[in-house]
């Protein structure tokens, strides 16, 4: 382990630590028995340097956002330009070239059809903004038609991850995603089965039938179908057949339903495509994305959609579109998501995410018969090892700090999704950190 020395002192991080534990909510962890926080005090390249000297090879990006690596010169002076010039306006009635270059760009990189961008603060928001642009968009159709509007309801797949806000939340995996906690406030949307036929398998189309059966019978009530194209992520890391996709737009367009990719975790490469949709050749009616958007530096999110459902919402008795965030469009969020796409293609994220993911292959096999170990999978720049048993988060946390590392399990999932920009040798640190905890007991329950 490499140790370095920080400005905060033992008795400095102890207090923060303590105000820490009293005040502050971090996720998913109780507030009154919490997980601990480790203290940061920088980040560089894929190193997360901590208060108490440790320097942590990243395996988790940032919760899966962080492309090029932290405090990176271009991605920094991108933030201090725009913030010499100004670091947000409103965008009723106000636009700025950092926002036009992104939107343009995002209309020119994404599947044929996308054209209208609308910008917004998060993953979750974005598709809240997604679920209402179909919504509005089937009752601007419904009036226009004089039909009696009915497409009011979302399908979905189970073992789906969408955010953790109302609308996203209710079209998430129903056990795990905890409908039972808000069921009389939630939406009540249709499930079908999670697909089966995971990528690299031979296809069966059976992995469709209870799907297809589900547009049939309720076709009339849906507005939208929504999926995370090939990766389930929060939902257990699942690869599925780029069939299945496939057949989902097959499906919306058959029965006249709008089709939804949610690319917030595989979009800018993630999977070895640009955006995972490539993988099915397919082009979604609305996508949503965020996380890597600005490289893993500030949040924000943008929902594109087609000319069609643009146009026939401003055709609509409200004759726009019935949103509008404070920070739409930030010209800081929006400038560091310029710099960060243009890396993009400036360090050849193909090359990056196929050498990574041939080396991540390599180093996993090993695991792959370990008795602790269900599962290997490796997609482009995401590995995931499913273990027997749950991992007991507090203790495998510990370790993985004492070996250098920053990864952190959830359920039965270690999993690895690293910045873009890692080597050979700091990818075989981190396999080799799970390696040595998949052999002590006591990291499991
Ligand atoms: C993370 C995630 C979201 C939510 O994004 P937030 O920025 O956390 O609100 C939505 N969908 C998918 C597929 C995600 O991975």
């Amino acid at each position: 382990m490499n140790n370095k020395h920080t400005a905060i002192t033992p008795s400095e991080q102890n207090s923060l630590l303590r105000l820490d534990k009293e005040h502050v909510w971090h996720p998913y962890t109780s507030m009154s028995e919490p997980l601990p926080s480790y203290l940061v005090d920088s980040a560089e390249g894929v190193t997360i340097n901590l208060a108490s000297g440790e320097q942590l090879i990243d395996g988790m990006s940032s919760w899966w956002s962080v492309l090029h690596g932290y405090n990176h010169p271009k991605l920094n002076a991108a933030l201090q330009q725009q913030a010499a010039k100004m670091s947000h306006v409103m965008f009723g009635g106000l636009t700025h070239i950092s926002a036009i270059t992104l939107c343009e760009k995002l209309v020119k990189l994404t599947p044929p059809g996308l054209e209208k961008v609308f910008l917004s603060d998060s993953g979750s928001v974005s598709v809240e903004i997604a679920m209402k642009m179909a919504l509005q968009y089937q009752h601007a159709r419904a009036e226009k038609s004089q039909h009696k509007l009915t497409k009011t309801k979302l399908l979905t797949v189970k073992n789906g991850y969408h955010g953790d806000t109302f609308a996203a939340m209710s079209v998430c995996d129903p056990v795990t995603g905890m409908h039972q906690i808000f069921e009389q406030v939630l939406m009540q949307h249709y499930f079908a089965p999670a697909p089966k036929v995971k990528f690299g398998q031979v296809w069966d189309s059976n992995d469709v039938t209870e799907l297809s059966a589900l547009f049939a019978q309720h076709h009339a009530e849906i507005a939208a179908f929504i999926i995370e194209p090939i990766v389930q992520g929060t939902g257990g890391m699942r690869f599925y057949h780029p069939e299945y996709l496939k057949a989902c737009r097959n499906l919306c367009d058959q029965y006249d339903v709008l089709l939804i990719v949610d690319e917030i975790a595989t979009g800018f490469g993630r999977t070895g495509k640009l955006f995972a949709c490539e993988w099915a050749g397919i082009s979604p009616d609305i996508m949503c994305l965020g996380k890597t958007l600005t490289g893993g530096y500030i949040t924000l999110a943008a929902t594109l959609c087609t000319t069609h459902i643009a146009q026939t919402i401003s055709e609509g008795v409200a004759g726009c579109f019935m949103h509008g965030p404070t920070f739409m469009g930030n010209a800081l969020a929006c400038a560091v998501a310029n710099a960060s796409i243009d890396l993009l293609f400036e360090n050849d994220w193909q090359a990056q995410v196929q050498a990574i993911e041939s080396t991540l292959i390599n180093l996993l096999k090993p695991l792959h018969d370990h008795p602790r170990v269900i599962d290997t999978r490796v997609l482009g720049s995401i590995a995931a090892i499913e273990c027997r048993q749950v991992v007991n988060v507090a203790k495998i946390q510990k370790r993985f700090v004492e070996l250098g590392v920053w990864i952190r399990p959830f359920g039965t999932l270690i999993y690895i999704i690293p910045p873009l920009i890692i080597n050979t040798e700091q990818l075989t640190t981190l396999v080799h950190a799970i390696a040595t905890v998949l052999d002590e007991d006591d990291c499991f329950s």
